[in-house]
């Protein structure tokens, strides 16, 4: 792509500096580019067509040639380059620890600097924090406002949980839901996380107290509370992993059901197929949206009988040496754990995709996660690896892309902000050099994003690359 500056810049400063519009984004005009939408298994690719980015939000779209130059500041020359929606990972993880003093955190610690380059750099320009603070709360009002690089974002509040080693609020009765409502707004997070709390009534609750004060509430399955009861919830409105489905499709009378850990993960060897369609049919007629988040799933790493290998394949820089130990340690120390138990692992690998590929062939209502970075991967890269994983398993690539744009707006009720290229809508887009309809793997060929209305090509993509390994190296230096 060969893009030049107009020289109406000046003219635009001149003319802006009367009304401040300084912090505004420039405007941006991507010529001749083809449009590719997408909703649920319906595509559509609209080509030679300019796309207008004004004060971070899309101001115009049209055939090509019918808006006027003279309107954008930066024009990118887009022929046979196909653009879509800036994508989205519902499910990921940043690190409070910096700011928050009580962390004391045994949970993986990636500095958000590394991670917010490394999301846009991918062409993620929104991700849902699936684990808040306080200072999550600033980080994300700093990304809305464009005032630090990195995707948009949306946050939860802190786990919600009764028992667990790390720090996480306790939910048991009313008595303990109040203090949680109030700090919700006092804080100001968007939605409220549980996890899994042993007690289902206290459970219940909070997502009914929630669902009155109009509160979205995100989470796990509770042990306790069963699949059904869990899906029939009103207010609990995405439903995070699919580990709840495999436990939820154990054959009747296997020795897993009964079992502890570590003997009950036998459950993923002892899978009933009858079940896993009963529940994917279930999940479609709940039409709660399901966040897989199958990549970064421990399973994968496990199955590998050279895990340290499997994790020096992260050692190319993007990943600090702590977060790769920290995988190393806490992964290794599970699969030793399944070997000596002599647990089969290959059903932890196959039973959660069984479970995917269910519910895409009983058109449940999926959107794309990661977990990044609990589990091992790269920040944004691993929702590449997620978006192939679900066409693999029976999705086509628009009904791929759809879960991690269209339908991420829809099930966390940002549709009136993101998720489309559509005038009005927040300028988020990634511009590819192949036809992701044609193959999902052209994800990776990305050309440039447009972040909130900024223009980052190539070259500035390849900085925030370059930027994420210093930051790396630093970490890597003072750790
Ligand atoms: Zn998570």
């Amino acid at each position: 792509v060969e893009w030049r500056r107009s020289n109406i810049l000046c003219v635009a400063l001149v003319l802006c500096s009367a009304v401040s519009c300084f912090a505004q984004e420039p405007s941006v005009l991507l010529r001749d580019v083809s449009v590719v939408t997408v909703d649920g298994e319906h595509a559509r690719i609209i080509d030679k067509t300019d796309v207008l980015s004004q004060n971070g939000i899309f101001a115009a779209i049209g055939q090509s040639g019918t808006i006027a130059a003279s309107d954008a500041v930066l024009e990118v020359e887009a022929t046979g380059m196909f653009l879509i929606a800036g994508l989205a990972d519902a499910h990921v993880h940043f690190d409070f620890s910096e700011v928050a003093a009580d962390a004391q955190s045994q949970f993986v610690r990636e500095p958000n600097d590394i991670l917010c380059r490394l999301y846009v750099a991918h062409g993620v320009t929104f991700v849902r924090s699936m684990w808040g603070t306080p200072s999550i709360v600033e980080l994300r009002d700093q990304l809305n406002a464009g005032t630090r690089i990195g995707p948009s974002m949306i946050t939860t509040g802190p786990l919600l949980t009764q028992a667990s080693a790390i720090p996480t609020r306790m939910l048991g009765s009313i008595d303990d839901i109040r203090p949680i409502l109030e700090e919700h707004t006092r804080f100001g997070y968007d939605a409220l996380k549980i996890h899994s709390s042993p007690e289902a009534a206290g459970c219940t609750l909070l997502v009914d107290q929630a669902a009155q004060l109009g509160i979205p509430v995100y989470g796990h399955v509770p042990f306790t509370l069963g699949l059904q009861e869990a899906l029939d919830l009103p207010g609990l409105q995405t439903v995070e992993h699919v580990v709840t489905f495999c436990g939820a499709s154990v054959r009747d009378g296997s020795p897993a059901q009964g079992a502890r850990w570590p003997q009950m993960m036998e459950l993923y060897n002892d899978q009933d197929e009858e079940k896993q369609r009963f529940w994917a049919a279930r999940a479609r007629e709940s039409g709660k949206w399901i966040c897989p988040t199958l990549t970064t799933s421990l399973t994968e790493g496990m199955l590998l009988d050279e895990f340290d290998d499997y994790l020096d394949e992260f050692d190319d820089d993007l990943v600090t040496a702590s977060t790769i130990e920290y995988w190393r340690q806490s992964l290794g120390g599970e699969k030793t754990m399944y070997v000596r138990s002599n647990i089969d692992l290959r059903g932890l690998y196959e039973a959660p995709r069984a479970i995917v590929a269910a519910l895409i062939d009983a058109d449940a209502r999926i959107i794309a996660g990661t977990d990044t970075p609990a589990r091992p991967g790269i920040a944004g890269r691993s929702l590449h690896l997620e978006l192939a994983e679900y066409v693999e398993l029976g999705m086509t690539p628009a009904q791929a892309l759809s879960a991690a744009t269209v339908d991420v707006a829809r099930a966390l009720d940002q549709e009136q902000v993101m998720g489309r290229i559509a005038v009005g809508l927040r300028a988020d887009a990634v511009l590819l050099r192949g036809n992701p309809l044609e193959d999902i793997a052209n994800l990776s060929e990305i050309e440039g994003v447009l972040l909130r209305g900024e223009w980052l090509d190539r070259d500035a993509l390849d900085a925030l690359l370059e930027e994420a390994r210093s930051l790396v190296q630093a970490a890597n230096d003072s750790g």
